[in-house]
């Protein structure tokens, strides 16, 4: 392809929008342009970025046995109604009517209509097992789309969904795409990090997501994930799922009596802990959250964090916030009190659901709320001063150093992207919608279903992620919009024209993917475009030509060397 003719507009600045590297990138490259928020159209280059990922993701997943198909984007309700999604998927949903006032939507994902697709094509266990995806654009009407390509409201994933007849089966098949992954973004440049999470929304019982870790650049904040993970023993979760061993701390509050005391201003733990002179750890905390418009609260060791997926999961919920203060207020006036937040505690408030963190249980002659403003009881008991609650879960946050529950050593953290994700599914939907088949003892059994995500459009956004310099894109080959660049560094030298045409021309035929930048620019424009551009190896011919040289960059590592044109072209065929 001839610069003088691709499609391509690059910018002298980053978007002002943009926090991310893999946006601002993008965005002054000429790959992407916002059309509305998290909406973008993939201009050529990141069409041919994007097609190479899907084209890794389609031959791995062939290769594993999956069948591609295309369902349609738009789905009916009455579906959703089915597996009881269509009232609890929430905002995200993008919903919409036809001309008959039928309620539709736009597919976010597509559990419900590839269980349709099962329930009327397969009727034996003669059948399975089997696994159906497609690639195809999702819309998910995020609350905060942001990040280019990392979170948009409109992306494309592949989806895929495997059918078996027993759960050995579904052991299988998951394993068999946890391999097709790791494949999959090894060939895409991507070192990626396997960890277990929460399976949410989907629904479901084991989940994985599959991150791409990108706490090495400092002032990166491209991932949205915590992920701990334990050098000794490799176990390794997102924070909405990790669990851990404490570290022992004092629990005793050593308070020889139960009372109530003036503990004036003391709105946060921290003040709390510092007008009493005690540790953090013999405070109980007590937070009240919204979990699908119902009032919780969760009561946890003062120096300890919820961790809100975890909570919503003792409720069983779609939906958590922490409430406001006016609604604090409510709950403080139906049950006859009147304190502000800092001062709360779980003693004698009405409709409301408690649960209490294991940490809460241990702890003796503790602090905590008693509802009335500038004031806490201390030397409590559960049983004696309080009750403790009937519900005791683990809702608290991991953190640095806690203990592996593995192996024990000490936990670290580190940011991530999730680029896919994996989950056993069960027979959360085949139940839910009646979708069976007939058994080898002739009884009529639920499918046991996973399902299986790649963001494509993210994955080449986390590779831009981690792969840039200052310059700009470095894409690793497999994924690059081409191999390589050829820059004459004057248009009007008619040798260096000459010989940049012939290397072209060469290249061309042996069926590389490549540039040549024909452009009547500047040699300094030219080059600064092939460095932010990223394509993979760049070849400048310029003066050394009349020595018969041209100069050989590897974009990934900037060096350069001088060669002839013959063995340039040499070692471009090696690398293909
Ligand atoms: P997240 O937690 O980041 O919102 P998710 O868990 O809701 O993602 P899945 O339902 O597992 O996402 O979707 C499968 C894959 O699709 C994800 O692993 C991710 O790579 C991609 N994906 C999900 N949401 C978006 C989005 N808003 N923009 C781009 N890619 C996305
Ligand atoms: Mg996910």
């Amino acid at each position: 392809m001839r610069m003088s003719k691709l499609f391509v507009q690059t910018l002298r600045e980053f978007p002002a929008d943009a926090e991310v590297m893999s946006h601002k990138l993008l965005v002054r490259a000429g790959y992407i342009r916002k059309l509305t928020n998290g909406v973008y159209n993939y201009l050529p280059l990141m069409w041919r970025v994007l097609k190479k990922v899907e084209n890794i993701v389609r031959e791995e997943m062939d290769a594993a046995g999956a069948q591609e198909l295309l369902m349609p984007f738009v789905q009916p309700a009455e579906l959703w109604s089915e597996s009881g999604r269509w009232d609890v998927y929430g905002k995200e949903l993008m919903r919409l009517k036809d001309r008959h006032g039928r309620e539709m939507c736009l597919g976010p994902t597509h559990e419900e209509v590839i269980t349709s697709i099962a329930r009327e094509g397969i009727r034996s266990y003669k059948q399975l097992p089997v696994n159906l995806y497609q690639i195809q654009s999702k819309f998910r009407d995020e609350i905060r789309p942001r990040f280019g390509l990392l979170r948009g409201r409109e992306f494309i994933m592949k989806d895929a969904y495997s059918f078996d007849v027993d759960e050995q089966g579904l052991d299988k098949s998951y394993e068999i795409m946890a391999e097709a992954y790791r494949k999959i973004f090894e060939r895409c440049g991507l070192e990626t990090k396997m960890v277990q999470s929460d399976s949410g929304a989907i629904g479901g019982s084991v989940s994985h997501e599959f991150m791409v870790l990108v706490n090495e650049e400092a002032e990166n904040n491209a991932g949205e994930n915590d992920v701990f993970y334990c050098t000794k023993c490799g176990y390794s979760a997102n924070s909405n799922h990790a669990v851990s061993i404490l570290n022992e701390v004092e629990t005793d509050g050593k308070f020889t009596k139960a009372e109530i005391i003036d503990t004036p201003n003391t709105h946060s733990i921290e003040e709390l802990a510092a007008f009493l002179k005690v540790p953090a750890s013999v405070i109980c905390k007590s937070l009240i959250y919204v979990v699908d418009g119902k009032y919780v609260m969760a009561l946890i060791r003062g120096d300890r964090t919820v961790e809100e997926t975890k909570l919503m999961n003792v409720f069983a919920g779609n939906d958590i916030r922490i409430a406001r203060n006016d609604e604090i207020e409510e709950i403080m006036n139906v049950s006859g009190f009147n304190a502000i937040p800092g001062f709360i505690g779980p003693k004698g408030l009405k409709n409301i659901e408690i649960v209490a963190d294991e940490t809460v249980k241990e702890l003796k002659n503790f602090v905590i709320g008693c509802n009335q403003t500038d004031k806490h009881l201390v030397g409590a008991n559960w049983g004696i001063d309080v009750e403790l609650p009937t519900k005791i879960a683990d809702v608290r946050l991991v953190e640095e150093n806690d203990k592996c529950v593995e192996c024990g050593s000490n936990l670290k953290v580190t940011k991530g992207i999730e680029v896919g994700n994996i989950f056993k599914l069960g027979t959360k939907y085949s139940k839910a919608m009646n979708a069976t088949f007939t058994d080898k003892d002739g009884q009529e059994k639920p499918f046991i279903m996973g399902c299986y995500g790649i963001g494509i459009s993210r994955t080449a956004a986390a590779a831009v992620e981690r792969h840039h310099d200052e310059f700009g894109i470095k894409w690793p080959v497999a994924i690059a919009p081409y191999t390589v660049i050829i820059v004459p560094v004057s248009d009007q030298d008619e040798t260096q024209m000459k010989v940049a045409e012939d290397i072209y021309n060469k290249l061309l035929s042996f069926g590389v993917e490549v540039l040549i930048d024909d452009r009547s620019e500047r040699a300094g424009v030219k080059l600064k475009d092939a460095d932010l551009i990223g394509i993979p190896y760049r070849i400048t011919v310029g003066k050394t030509i009349k020595d018969g040289l041209v100069e050989f960059k590897t974009r990934a590592t900037n060096e350069t060397i001088t060669i002839t044109p013959e063995d340039a072209i040499k070692k471009i065929q090696e690398i293909k």
